[in-house]
């Protein structure tokens, strides 16, 4: 835990009582605040009550008492609509800010030399996270890996000079952080997403530019309009910003299977499983790159590069039998994740796909239907989903991952291609059916192992 001194002997509200939520309280309480934490509902409540949190409703509260309200990122801040406590901290002109930016304040008074790097963007910050992580560990490093991965930050260990604060920053994270000011930021890419918490795509994109503004140093990855602008802005005013390309000329660029830096050939990703396709080439290029900023040898980071072992639900190899490969890539919800999916392999592909879907559905899937096999479907989104395949790729409505599996298990299986994969990779969110993505491709690990334990004994 990391005490949280600089609001001591002041009142602090909190709002927002998961796993985040709780454990800001608790470090503020530490730290040495007076605390007055609240949630809507009763399961938060009581999970905080059972922490020793005190808890005071605050829609009764008197607010000009508060020197600030810390908010779980989940909490709208803005749009589609202010929650009732950002608009009765506005109206009490109490600052609103979320744990992300006690940790900077924090940081900058115990410790303003702690190595910490933030990694955002829409797409590919845990891997570029858990990346950094891993070659920062394979090096012997003291590495605090937490923040939108794994651990609340607050609950990562002490700020000290040796240890190194590795930090996903989801935009909602940033845009209660508004003195963010990494050692090294990485923004990889800034594509339509969460627009309902942000209102505009322009909203969006500022918010990312936050965590590039303050950065001592920073990586940039060049490879849509919005980053490609955001590079541009900062690059005159920072010597240590680098560009990271998979596609156009940069400090760092991707091509084949290779990472370069300016133009020297410093790793072949070829054959590391856990780093197929461009889309982790640009996640590479963006951890070589910070890594390098944060001081690293080649020789420190490209070994490990080589041995990352990937993230579950992220094109995770579960299973192989025959010629048949099986990827859990559960944390596809969305098209465009999907889309990097097909894109791994030129063919053979069984794919699962369906559950809560997203704006514009599997549209841009379109020029990857030729590698499709066969499509199943699951959850609410089949019907949408099979007037979009209809006439293109042969598919199955099969309600349930259960059938679906079965049905792909055995397809795929019998099919005379050379290579085969049944690949889950839903271009859609699983609350239809499921608590989370963890919980979908869990399910579909266990069916999996059940379906090749059947086999292997037969
Ligand atoms: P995030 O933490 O930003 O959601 P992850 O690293 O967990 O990202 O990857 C989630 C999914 O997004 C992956 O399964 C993959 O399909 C896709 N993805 C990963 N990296 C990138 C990238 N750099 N650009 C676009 N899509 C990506």
């Amino acid at each position: 835990m990391i005490p949280i001194t600089t609001l001591s002997g002041l009142d602090v509200a909190v709002f927002g009582l998961g796993a985040s939520g709780n454990a800001t309280a608790l470090a503020l309480m530490q730290g040495g605040a007076r605390v007055a934490a609240w949630d809507d509902s009763e399961a938060g409540r009581s999970g905080a009550r059972a922490a020793g949190i005190p808890l005071v409703d605050l829609f009764r509260e008197e607010w000009a008492r508060f020197a600030a309200l810390v908010l779980a990122p989940g909490v709208p801040l803005t749009h589609p609509e202010p929650h009732w406590t950002v608009a009765k901290a506005e109206a009490a002109g109490v600052e609103i800010i979320g744990d992300i930016e006690l940790f900077c304040r924090e940081r900058a008074n115990v410790c303003p030399d702690a190595a910490f790097i933030a990694i955002t963007g829409t797409n590919g910050k845990s891997t570029t996270t858990a990346l950094i992580a891993h070659v920062l560990n394979e090096t012997g490093r003291d590495v605090q890996l937490g923040g939108n991965i794994g651990r609340a930050i607050l609950t990562l260990e002490p700020i000290t000079p040796e240890r190194v604060y590795v930090v996903e920053c989801s935009s909602f994270q940033i845009d209660l952080a508004p003195t963010i000011r990494p050692s090294v930021g990485v923004l990889l890419n800034v594509t339509p997403d969460h627009l309902d918490r942000h209102g505009t795509i322009e909203n969006y994109a500022g918010v990312k530019e936050r965590l590039i503004a303050g950065a001592d140093r920073a990586v940039v990855v060049i490879d849509d309009a919005w980053t490609r602008a955001i590079a541009e802005k900062y690059r005159p005013l920072a010597d240590d910003l680098l560009t990271a390309s998979t596609h156009a000329a940069a400090d760092v660029t991707f091509s084949g299977s290779t990472v370069y830096d300016r133009n020297e050939p410093v790793a072949n990703l070829d054959g590391v499983a856990s780093l197929r396709g461009r889309h982790n080439g640009e996640n590479a290029c963006a951890a070589y790159a910070a890594l390098r900023l944060a001081g690293l040898r080649d020789d420190e980071i490209v070994p490990h590069l080589l041995t990352y072992p990937g993230l579950p639900h992220r094109m995770e190899e579960i299973g192989r039998f025959a010629r048949t490969q099986f990827i859990n890539d559960s944390k596809a919800t969305n098209a465009e994740s999907t889309q990097k999916a097909l894109s791994s392999w030129p063919g053979g592909i069984h794919l699962i796909l369906g559950g809560k879907a997203k704006d514009g559905g599997i549209e841009m899937l379109r020029p990857y239907f030729p590698r499709l096999a066969k499509a199943y479907l699951i959850g609410a989104a089949t019907d949408a989903f099979a007037a979009t395949l209809a006439g293109e790729v042969a598919f199955e409505a099969c309600g349930t991952l259960d059938v679906a599996v079965a049905k792909a298990t055995a397809d795929a299986l019998s099919s005379p291609a050379a290579e085969t994969v049944v690949l889950l990779s839903p271009a859609s969110a699983s609350y239809d059916q499921y608590k989370n993505f963890e919980e979908r491709g869990d399910h579909f690990r266990r069916l999996v192992g059940a379906e090749l334990a059947h086999r292997t004994a037969s």
